[in-house]
C-alpha cells in the first residue's frame, strides 16, 4: 500500500473542501472517500487504487444513515449499512427485491460494515484489474489493453461490454435499484444535485476507466426509490457457482404489476451479466400487457439476450441468464402480495 494522508472532517461540506485541497495546485493529489472500506482499502493494499488522500466520510454519515418510508418513497441513506437497509421492515414488506439484493450479498460481516453508497461504486473483479502484475488492463490502466479478452473470462459480461473492457459489474443492489428506477442525490462543490440511478455507470466503450457520472468531489447523500404497484411483487433471484458468500454468475431483479395473469408492469435487471446494472427494456416490452406464462416467459428473455457478444468462456452466461429471468418471473408473479 502506498502511504497516504488521512482526515476525518466532521461535516460533509468540510470533506469536500477536504477531497479538493491541493487538487488544482498539485494535479498529481488523488482523493478518495472512504465508508466502510471494504471496496476502497482492498484495492488499496493491491495497490490497484492509490490516492494521495483519504477523507473519512464516518463522521458526518450519521445524518444519511437513516431508512425512511412515507407511503410513496423510500429514503435510503447512503450510509446505512447494507444489514440494516437488508432487515429493515419498510424494506422487507414493500420493496422485497431491495432487501434480498442485499441479503443474498457479500457475508453478513461485510454487509454489518458495507454502506449503501459504497455498495453502488464497487469496482469490478475482473481478475486482471485487481492484480497490477498484469499490464494490459484498459480500466486500470487507459490504452495498455485487455486481457480479459484473450484470457480468462469466465466471469466476464456479455452485455455492455466493448472491444476496450469487457468487465462485469458484479453488485446485487444496483439490479434492484435499476428495476425500480430509483433516484441518487448528490452533493458537491457545486452543490446538490440528483440523478437517475441508471446515468450513474458508465458503459465502458473507448474509455473504461471513466466509470461513474459523478463529478470529482461529488458525495452520495441518499437513494430515492418510488413506491408503485409493482414495488411489492418484486423479487431478486441471484445464480452463483456456491450457494453463500458469492458473486452472481448471472442475477434477476423483477417487479411485477399482474391484473390475474395479464402484465400491467414489468421490470427486469439484470446482474453479473453486464458491465453496468443493465435494464432488460426488449424483455420487458415483450410482457407488456400479455398473459404472464413459461412460453411468454421464454420469449422475454430471448429478448434480453438479442444483443450478447460472448468470448472465449463465458457463452454459458446467455443461457444461464435466460434460465434465470424465466425463472424470477415465474417465481414473482406467484407471490401471494396483500395490498395496503
Ligand atoms: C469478499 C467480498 C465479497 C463481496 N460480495 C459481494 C456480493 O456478493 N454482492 C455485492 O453486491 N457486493 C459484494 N461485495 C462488495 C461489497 O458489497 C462492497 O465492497 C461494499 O458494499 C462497499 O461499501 P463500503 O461502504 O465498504 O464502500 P468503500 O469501500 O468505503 O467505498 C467504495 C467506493 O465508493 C466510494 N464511496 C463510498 N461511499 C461514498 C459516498 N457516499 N459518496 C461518494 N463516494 C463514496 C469510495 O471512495 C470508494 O471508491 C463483496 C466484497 C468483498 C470484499
Ligand atoms: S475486462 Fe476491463 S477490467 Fe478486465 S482486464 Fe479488460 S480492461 Fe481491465
Amino acid at each position: 500500500m502506498q502511504p497516504f494522508h488521512y482526515s476525518r472532517p466532521p461535516s460533509l461540506a468540510e470533506a469536500i473542501v477536504a477531497s479538493a485541497r491541493d487538487q488544482n495546485r498539485t494535479p498529481d493529489v488523488t482523493s478518495a472517500f472512504l465508508a466502510g472500506g471494504t471496496t476502497l482499502v482492498d484495492l488499496m493494499k493491491l495497490n490497484v487504487m492509490q490516492p494521495s488522500r483519504v477523507v473519512d466520510l464516518n463522521p458526518s454519515a450519521r445524518e444519511f444513515s437513516s431508512i425512511r418510508f412515507d407511503g410513496s418513497v423510500l429514503r435510503l441513506g447512503a450510509f446505512a449499512k447494507m444489514a440494516t437497509a437488508a432487515d429493515h421492515p419498510d424494506v422487507v414488506n414493500h420493496f422485497p427485491v431491495i432487501a434480498q439484493s442485499l441479503a443474498l450479498a457479500a457475508s453478513a460481516q461485510l454487509r454489518n460494515m458495507a454502506t449503501l453508497g459504497g455498495n453502488v461504486l464497487q469496482r469490478t473483479r475482473c481478475a486482471y484489474f485487481r492484480d497490477p502484475s498484469w499490464t494490459a488492463c484498459n480500466k486500470r490502466s487507459p490504452g495498455s489493453g485487455c486481457a480479459a479478452i484473450g484470457g480468462a473470462n469466465r466471469q466476464h459480461a456479455v452485455l455492455g461490454s466493448s472491444e476496450h473492457c469487457i468487465a462485469t459489474y458484479h453488485g446485487d443492489f444496483g439490479q434492484a435499484l435499476m428495476a425500480l428506477d430509483a433516484v441518487v442525490a448528490l452533493v458537491g462543490p457545486d452543490g446538490a444535485r440528483s440523478i437517475p440511478f441508471a446515468s450513474l455507470h458508465l458503459l465502458p466503450g473507448r474509455t473504461p476507466h471513466l466509470e461513474t457520472n459523478l463529478r470529482k468531489g461529488e458525495i452520495i447523500t441518499e437513494i430515492l426509490v418510488p413506491a408503485g404497484p409493482w414495488t411489492r411483487r418484486s423479487r431478486y433471484v441471484k445464480v452463483r457457482d456456491r450457494q453463500s458468500y458469492e458473486f452472481s454468475v448471472a442475477s434477476v431483479a423483477v417487479a411485477l404489476d399482474l391484473e390475474g395473469d395479464i402484465v400491467n408492469d414489468v421490470r427486469i435487471a439484470l446482474g453479473g451479466l453486464a458491465t453496468v446494472p443493465w435494464r432488460a427494456f426488449d424483455a420487458e416490452q415483450r410482457l407488456q400487457g400479455k398473459e404472464l406464462n413459461e412460453t411468454s416467459a421464454t420469449e422475454a428473455a430471448r429478448a434480453a439476450f438479442a444483443g450478447a457478444v460472448a468470448h472465449s468462456h463465458n457463452a454459458f452466461k446467455t443461457k444461464v441468464g435466460q434460465a434465470a429471468i424465466v425463472r424470477a418471473l415465474l417465481e414473482t408473479a406467484a407471490l401471494e402480495v396483500r395490498r395496503g
